[in-house]
C-alpha cells in the first residue's frame, strides 16, 4: 500500500503573516499523519518560519524548486544544502512554470533531483503534456520521456522515495481537469516505464501525484484510482479549509 501524498503548491502567493496563520491553524487540524502525508510548497521567504511554525505536527514543509550546486555564485537561487539546513524535507522539481519561465528542463531536473537526495530532501518531479501534445496523442510518449530523464542515474533505494506529479499543463490554474480515468492511464503508463527500467519494487513503491485544478469535489474520485497515489494541489491549496478536505480525502 502506497501512502498518499497531498502536496499544496502556493506558488507566488501569501504574506509571511497569512503563511504564518495557515500553518497555525492547520496544525490544529484532526489529520491522521499515519495516513496521508501532507506537505505545504512555500516561497522560501518563508520557509524558516513555516518549519518552526508546523514542527511536531502532521505537516511537512517543501520548497518549490532549488538549484543543484551546494553553494556559488547564483544570484537568487537557493541550494538544496540551505534547504536541508533550515527543516524543509520536500522540493518540486520540474514544475511546468519553472520549465516554462526560468528554463528548468529534463537535464538539469535530474541533476536537481540528485543534489535533492544528497541533501536528505524528497525530490516532487512534475511531467506533463501541452495540449496539442495530447491531441496528437503523444502524451505518454512525452510524459515517459521526461520520468526517464528525471530519474536517470538515481539510485534504487533513491527512486523507491522519489515522488512524481503527473500534471497535464493544460490542467494547471485552468479549471479544467483530466477525468480520473485519463489521470489514472497516464499514472499507469508512468508506473510501467518504471517498472520496465527499474523492475517491480520501485514500480510499486514509487509514488505518483495527480495535478491540474484538483479541488475537493474531484480529489475523491481521483485518490481512488490504483495509480494515483496523491496530488499535487495550487489553487486549493490556499485555504485551510479546502486543503483540509483534500487531507482528509487522502486519509
Ligand atoms: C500546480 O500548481 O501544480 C497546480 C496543479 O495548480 P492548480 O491546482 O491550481 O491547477
Amino acid at each position: 500500500m502506497r501512502k498518499p501524498v497531498i502536496a499544496g503548491n502556493w506558488k507566488m502567493y501569501k504574506t509571511l503573516a497569512e503563511a504564518k496563520e495557515f500553518a497555525l491553524q492547520l496544525k490544529e487540524q484532526q489529520v491522521d499523519g499515519t495516513k496521508v502525508d501532507a506537505v505545504i510548497c512555500a516561497p522560501p521567504l518563508f520557509l524558516d518560519q513555516l518549519v518552526e511554525a508546523t514542527k511536531g505536527s502532521f505537516v511537512s514543509i517543501g520548497a518549490q524548486t532549488m538549484h543543484e550546486e551546494k553553494e556559488g555564485a547564483y544570484t537568487g537561487e537557493v541550494s538544496g544544502h540551505q534547504l536541508q539546513d533550515l527543516g524543509v524535507e520536500y522540493v518540486v522539481l520540474g514544475h511546468s512554470e519553472r520549465r516554462q519561465y526560468f528554463n528548468e528542463t529534463d537535464e538539469s531536473v535530474n541533476k536537481k533531483a540528485k543534489a535533492a537526495f544528497e541533501n536528505n530532501l524528497t525530490p516532487i518531479i512534475c511531467v506533463g503534456e501541452t495540449l496539442e501534445q495530447r491531441e496528437q496523442n503523444e502524451t505518454e510518449t512525452i510524459v515517459s520521456n521526461q520520468v526517464m530523464a528525471a530519474i536517470e542515474g538515481l539510485t534504487e533505494e533513491q527512486l523507491i522515495q522519489s515522488i512524481i506529479a503527473y500534471e497535464p499543463i493544460w490542467a494547471i490554474g485552468t479549471g479544467k481537469t483530466a477525468t480520473a480515468d485519463d489521470a489514472n492511464d497516464v499514472c499507469q503508463a508512468i508506473r510501467e516505464t518504471i517498472l520496465d527500467g527499474y523492475g517491480e519494487e520501485v514500480a510499486n513503491s514509487v509514488r505518483i501525484q495527480y495535478g491540474g485544478s484538483v479541488k475537493p469535489e474531484n480529489i475523491v474520485e481521483l485518490l481512488s484510482k490504483e495509480h494515483i497515489d496523491g496530488a499535487l494541489v495550487g489553487g486549493a491549496s490556499l485555504q485551510v479549509d479546502s486543503f483540509v478536505k483534500l487531507l482528509e480525502a487522502g486519509a
